[in-house]
């Protein structure tokens, strides 16, 4: 069903959010494409869950456009909600229900009723790998069963739109491949999904678009080729090893030269170069040093964009 005269499941528009004195979110714009799994990247305090806050109309935005499912929000965000799911950044399953009960009470908030619900629940826990626990309890559940459950739960009202705020942070990497599977999997099926997340990999994996932001502001966006193709050299060079006044000495008297960016990070310098023959040639010379040459990456771009300095 077309969401919007776009068809576009969210689009956000100049979007303005303040807390007191401080812009959280400062004139951001972005829209999703149906069928398409976006994601949002951003160091803590950047904005992100200010943003699906404001898109889903619990938070009110201070100027700014935002339409959801067709809907404008804050309008009219109780009835785009309908047409939305959302995974929270931290579970809030009832813990005095089963997995089934939880699913039941879900599906009674977008107005499904109790057989709608039971028809639905057999689908919702198998594709939660959760079929053995329809009547466990919640605090009988791991870390990544929770996280399971709680995307089941968050398909109950089978939504247009997904919205997922750093499904996998704190998950082991087989819970974390089995939630990418599954997100793979609704969007293959034609769900659209907008997902924050603190991992490139997450992101270079799933997304077909994402944009990083800082401070409340877009500073990329892009497919993760397009936003690395832009925004940073094609190679890195880490350099580390043993030299006379450490690796900042070598930056100075050969690694700034050679290469287009440097900067030290740790025991390493990270060199970026459009052509690394030349500083390839110089290290091959240089018993003392170690180095490791690859692609620039997605988090190449974020380092470069939002800086290497700790946020909390
Ligand atoms: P992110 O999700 O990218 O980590 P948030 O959107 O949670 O960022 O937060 C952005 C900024 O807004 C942070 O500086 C945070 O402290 C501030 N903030 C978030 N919610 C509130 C609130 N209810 N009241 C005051 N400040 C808030």
């Amino acid at each position: 069903m077309p969401t919007s005269a776009s068809g576009s499941p969210l689009q956000i528009e100049h979007l303005v959010k303040r807390y007191g004195a401080q812009t959280v979110v400062d004139d951001l714009s972005l829209s999703v494409a149906p069928g398409e799994c976006f994601a949002l990247l951003g160091p803590n305090g950047a904005g992100k869950t200010t943003t699906l806050r404001c898109a889903l109309g619990l938070s009110l935005p201070d100027a700014g456009r935002i339409t959801l499912c067709g809907e404008p929000v804050p309008a009219r965000a109780r009835q785009a909600r309908m047409r939305v799911g959302v995974v929270p950044q931290f579970d809030n399953l009832d813990p005095d229900f089963t997995c089934t009960e939880n699913l039941t009470v879900f599906g009674r908030y977008f107005g499904l009723d109790a057989a709608a619900v039971r028809e639905r629940t057999p689908a919702l826990l198998a594709f939660a790998g959760l079929e053995h626990k329809a009547g466990a309890h919640i605090q009988d559940l791991s870390g990544g069963m929770k996280r399971r459950l709680t995307l089941a739960r968050a398909l109950v009202n089978r939504p247009e739109l997904l919205l997922l705020d750093e499904p996998t942070t704190g998950l082991d990497p087989q819970a974390r491949h089995l939630i990418w599977r599954r997100l793979k999997q609704l969007v293959a099926e034609g769900t659209s999904v907008l997902l924050t997340t603190h991992f490139m990999d997450e992101a270079e994996r799933l997304a077909h678009r994402l944009a990083i932001m800082d401070g409340g502001r877009l500073l990329a966006m892009g497919s993760p080729r397009e936003v690395i193709a832009a925004h940073i050299e094609p190679h890195v060079v880490e350099v580390y090893g043993d030299w006379p006044e450490g690796m900042s000495g070598w930056m100075r008297d050969f690694g700034a030269r050679l290469s287009a960016r440097c900067e030290l990070s740790g025991d390493t310098a990270f060199c970026y170069v459009d052509e690394a023959g030349a500083l390839l040639d110089h290290l091959s010379r240089q018993p003392a040093l170690r180095y490791l040459h690859r692609p620039a990456n997605l988090e190449d771009v974020f380092l470069k964009l939002t800086g290497r300095d700790l946020r909390d």
